[in-house]
């Protein structure tokens, strides 16, 4: 069985996270795993807190898991600070494992998600070990510096900044669908705009889902289009009638 290691934060909630991971690892049939690096108190409406975990307890988790289990593919979401990310960079390097990057900045609710600080340090370590990185069109256009929705030229900039390939993806802007660049061929794959209450984690399902599907051995552009296909299923069947606030997606 495939097996994939997520290296991201708690969602007491229940809709993103780590917790939107391991649904999205059963529901690709691979084993998951879990280094937590903060735990947040969220629910719908926000995030009303959050503990951040020692670089150190990162660390071991990872060695943990890579040094017993193995893992056929990474995905890293909320990582917080500088120093988690340093540590994550630090573990990762050499390992040569496929490498997911999900550039979880704010939550779709407000909070900062990724310190301001941590944003240049996180272009300058995670993205050059990155397989793939994965903003939605607000990230690329905050990590990138680019106004602009043309995800093309937004997925280009972030393989000159790094990054191996880049998916930038989501129902945001005037045009939705999830493009990819691998640096040399250009991939729009084009997702239905579905007006519903309920998309609290969808970029976490879809980071998660594309993760493993690199696990299972799928080239980048077949794993993209199933990430694709499982993020927008889990948006349009999201749960509207869980809490008061932006429900959670569900993947069937
Ligand atoms: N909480 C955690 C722990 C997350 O990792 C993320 C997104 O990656 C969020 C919240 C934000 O989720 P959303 O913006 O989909 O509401």
């Amino acid at each position: 069985m495939a097996r994939v290691l997520s290296i991201a934060s708690s969602d007491s909630g229940g809709g993103a996270g780590i917790q939107a991971d391991l649904k999205a690892f059963a529901r690709c049939g691979a084993h998951g795993m879990t280094a937590i690096v903060a735990l947040t108190a969220q629910n719908t409406l926000g995030v009303t807190s959050i503990a951040e975990q020692s670089p150190d307890f990162v660390r071991d988790q990872i060695r943990a898991v890579l040094d017993d289990i193995g893992a056929d593919a990474v995905k890293t979401g909320m990582l917080f600070s500088s120093a988690i990310i340093e540590a994550v960079a630090d573990e990762l390097t050499g390992r040569g494992l496929p490498l997911v990057v999900d550039p979880v900045l704010v939550a779709s609710s407000g909070s900062r998600l990724l310190l301001p600080e941590a944003v240049a340090t996180l272009t300058g370590l995670l993205f050059p070990l990155a397989t793939v990185v994965t903003p939605n069109l607000p990230e690329a256009q905050a990590l990138t510096g680019l106004d602009t929705e043309d995800r093309a030229v937004l997925a280009q900039r972030l393989v000159e900044m790094g990054a191996g390939a880049a998916l930038v993806t989501g129902g945001h802007g005037a045009i939705p669908a999830d493009h990819l660049f691998d640096g040399r061929t250009h991939l729009t794959i084009p997702v239905p705009r579905h007006e519903v209450a309920a998309t609290h984690g969808a970029g976490c399902t879809h980071s998660a889902a594309l993760a493993a599907g690199l696990a299972a051995g799928l080239p980048l552009a077949d794993a993209a289009r199933r990430a694709s296909a499982i993020a927008s299923d889990a948006v349009a069947n999201g749960l509207a009638d869980i809490g008061k606030g932006d429900g959670p997606v569900h993947v069937l």
